[in-house]
C-alpha cells in the first residue's frame, strides 16, 4: 500500500494593509466589523488598488520555494455566494498565477527529498461567520464579521509527492520555518495564519487507487498528522475489505478524534472565473526580482549546512539551532563571545529549549551574555555543572546575571582544599575499614569518601578537587 498526499496551504501575509484597500491587515481579535471600508466590503463603485508589499512578499516566498516567477500575472474573480463574502466573488489568481514549478526539500532519513510545488498565487481572504446560540431564549443566529475580508493570502499547492502523514507534518513545519525566516507570515496555525487542506488517497499492491478524500479543519501540526493518520487507516481498511471510500470532504473533529463527513460527493463547482476588470495585470521586471533575491535572508537549509561546516557540530544540533532565525542568531552570538560551539549547543538544546518550550514567542528571552557567563562560572570551578543547571530556570525567569544569583544564593562551590581535606580525614578516622580496603586495592571505595564530602557540603564541593584530594590522602 502506498499513501499519496498533496497539500493546499493558505498563508496570511504580514503586510500592514489589506490586499486591495488601506485598511489594517492586523485584524486578529479586533472588535467585529471595525476594520473595514467600502472596498473590502464590496460597496458599489468602490475600486481596489493592489498592495505592493503583498506582491513583494509573494515573490519573496516564491523565490525561497525555488519557484519560477512569472513576469506577467493577473487577478481573476472567483464567483460564489456565501454570507461571509460581501462582493459575491473572491479576487484570486486563477489563469495566470504569480509563480509555478517550485520545490521544497525535506530531510527524510539520510535523503533530501524534493516535494514539488505546483503553484503559488495571491488572493484575498473572506470574512468570518460566528454561530451563536442564546442559552435563555434558545434562539440561534449567525453573525458575520467582515474584518478578515480582503486580508492578503498566498495559496501554495503541492504536487501529491508526500507519502505519509508524518511527512505532511514535516513539510508544513519546514514551510512555516521558511515563512518565518522570510518574515512574510507569522505562520501561526492556531490563529489561522497558516491553514492547510490535504488530499489523501492510497494505492494498493495491484496499483488500484482509492478515491481521493479531502481533509479540512486541521488547525495545528499535530492535528494534520493525526487526521491524516486516521484517514489513511480508514482508506486502507476499506481497500482491504474490497470496497472503496467515498470521494468527499471530511473535517477533523476534535472531540471524537476522528474525521467526519462535511460534504458528500461534490460536483466540481462552477466558479465562473473571469479576469478581474478593475485591476491591471501585475507586470514585474527582472531587476525587481533580482533585488528581492538579493535581500533574501539565509534560509534554514543553508544555515544548517553552514553550522555543521563552520562550527563542527552534529547535524541534529544544527537542525535544532536553525529551526528559528532567533535561536540561530542567539547561538552565533554566544559562539562569537565564547568559541565553544558544541558546549554552547548542548546548553541551548537542553536547558534553554526546555525553558522556552511553553513560550509563544520565538524570541530568546535571555542574552548571550547570560549563557556565556554561566559556562564560564563552571569552567572556573565556581559552580558545579549540576548547580549551573539548577540555576538556569532562575536566570531564565528573572534575567539576573549568573554571578549575581551565585552570590545571592550563597551557591559558591567549595574549592577550599583545607575544608575538603578536613572532611576526608574525619571520614577516614570514622571508617578505618574503608581505608584498609582502599589500600588493599579496592579502589571503588573512593566513592564513599567523595560521597562523605558531598554530603557535608550539600553537594557544593568541587567534585574534581574532592577526587584528587581523597586519592592523595588515601594513597599517602
Ligand atoms: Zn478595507
Amino acid at each position: 500500500m502506498k499513501t499519496v498526499i498533496g497539500l493546499e496551504i493558505h498563508v496570511q501575509l504580514l503586510t500592514e494593509t489589506k490586499a486591495f484597500c488601506s485598511c489594517s491587515a492586523n485584524v486578529f481579535e479586533k472588535a467585529p466589523n471595525t476594520m473595514i471600508c467600502p472596498v473590502c466590503t464590496g460597496q458599489p463603485g468602490a475600486l481596489p488598488t493592489v498592495n505592493k508589499m503583498m506582491i513583494e512578499y509573494a515573490v519573496r516566498t516564491a523565490l525561497a520555494l525555488n519557484c519560477e516567477i512569472h513576469r506577467f500575472s493577473r487577478f481573476d474573480r472567483k464567483n460564489y455566494f456565501y454570507p461571509d463574502l460581501p462582493k459575491g466573488y473572491q479576487i484570486t489568481q486563477y489563469f495566470y498565477p504569480i509563480a509555478t514549478n517550485g520545490c521544497l526539500e525535506l530531510d527524510v532519513g539520510k535523503e533530501r527529498k524534493k516535494v514539488r510545488i505546483r503553484r503559488l498565487h495571491i488572493e484575498e481572504d473572506a470574512g468570518k461567520l460566528m454561530h451563536e446560540g442564546d442559552a435563555i431564549t434558545k434562539a440561534h443566529h449567525t453573525l458575520v464579521d467582515m474584518n478578515r475580508c480582503g486580508v492578503p493570502l498566498i495559496e501554495i499547492v503541492t504536487e501529491p509527492d508526500l507519502t505519509s502523514p508524518r511527512e505532511a507534518r514535516r513539510f508544513l513545519e519546514k514551510l512555516r520555518s521558511i515563512l518565518r525566516y522570510l518574515r512574510v507570515s507569522s505562520g501561526d496555525m492556531e490563529k489561522g495564519a497558516l491553514r492547510c487542506d490535504a488530499n489523501i488517497s492510497v494505492v494498493d499492491e495491484k496499483g488500484f487507487s482509492s478515491n481521493r478524500v479531502e481533509v479540512k479543519n486541521m488547525n495545528s501540526f499535530k492535528f494534520v498528522e493525526k487526521a491524516l493518520q486516521f484517514e489513511q487507516n480508514r482508506i486502507i481498511q476499506a481497500l482491504k475489505s474490497g470496497s472503496n471510500v467515498e470521494k468527499e470532504t471530511r473535517g477533523w473533529d476534535l472531540t471524537s478524534k476522528t474525521t467526519v463527513s462535511m460534504r458528500g460527493k461534490e460536483e466540481e463547482s462552477d466558479y465562473r472565473y473571469f479576469p478581474e476588470p478593475d485591476i491591471p495585470p501585475v507586470v514585474i521586471s527582472d531587476e525587481y526580482i533580482e533585488k528581492i533575491k538579493e535581500s533574501l535572508p539565509e534560509l534554514p537549509d543553508q544555515k544548517k549546512d553552514r553550522f555543521t561546516r563552520d562550527y563542527g557540530i552534529p547535524e541534529l544540533d544544527a537542525e535544532v539551532l536553525t529551526s528559528t532565525r532567533e535561536l540561530a542568531d542567539f547561538y552565533e552570538e554566544c559562539v562569537k563571545i565564547k568559541p565553544k560551539p558544541k558546549e554552547i549547543s548542548n546548553w541551548i538544546m537542553t536547558e534553554l529549549l526546555r525553558e522556552m518550550k511553553n513560550s509563544e514567542s520565538e524570541a530568546v528571552p535571555i542574552s548571550p551574555r547570560h549563557l556565556v557567563e554561566l559556562i564560564e562560572l563552571v569552567e572556573a570551578g565556581s559552580v558545579s555543572i549540576k548547580m549551573a543547571k539548577e540555576m538556569f530556570p532562575e536566570i531564565f525567569a528573572t534575567k539576573k546575571m549568573p554571578r549575581q544569583i551565585v552570590e545571592e544564593r550563597g551557591l559558591k562551590q567549595v574549592n577550599d582544599k583545607d575544608v575538603i581535606e578536613k572532611i576526608i580525614k574525619q571520614a577516614m578516622e570514622q571508617n578505618p575499614k574503608a581505608v584498609r580496603q582502599y589500600r588493599s586495592g579496592k579502589k571503588g571505595v573512593l566513592g564513599y569518601f567523595v560521597g562523605a564530602v558531598m554530603k557535608q557540603t550539600q553537594g557544593m564541593a568541587n567534585p574534581q578537587l574532592v577526587n584528587e584530594i581523597a586519592r592523595k590522602l588515601l594513597e599517602g
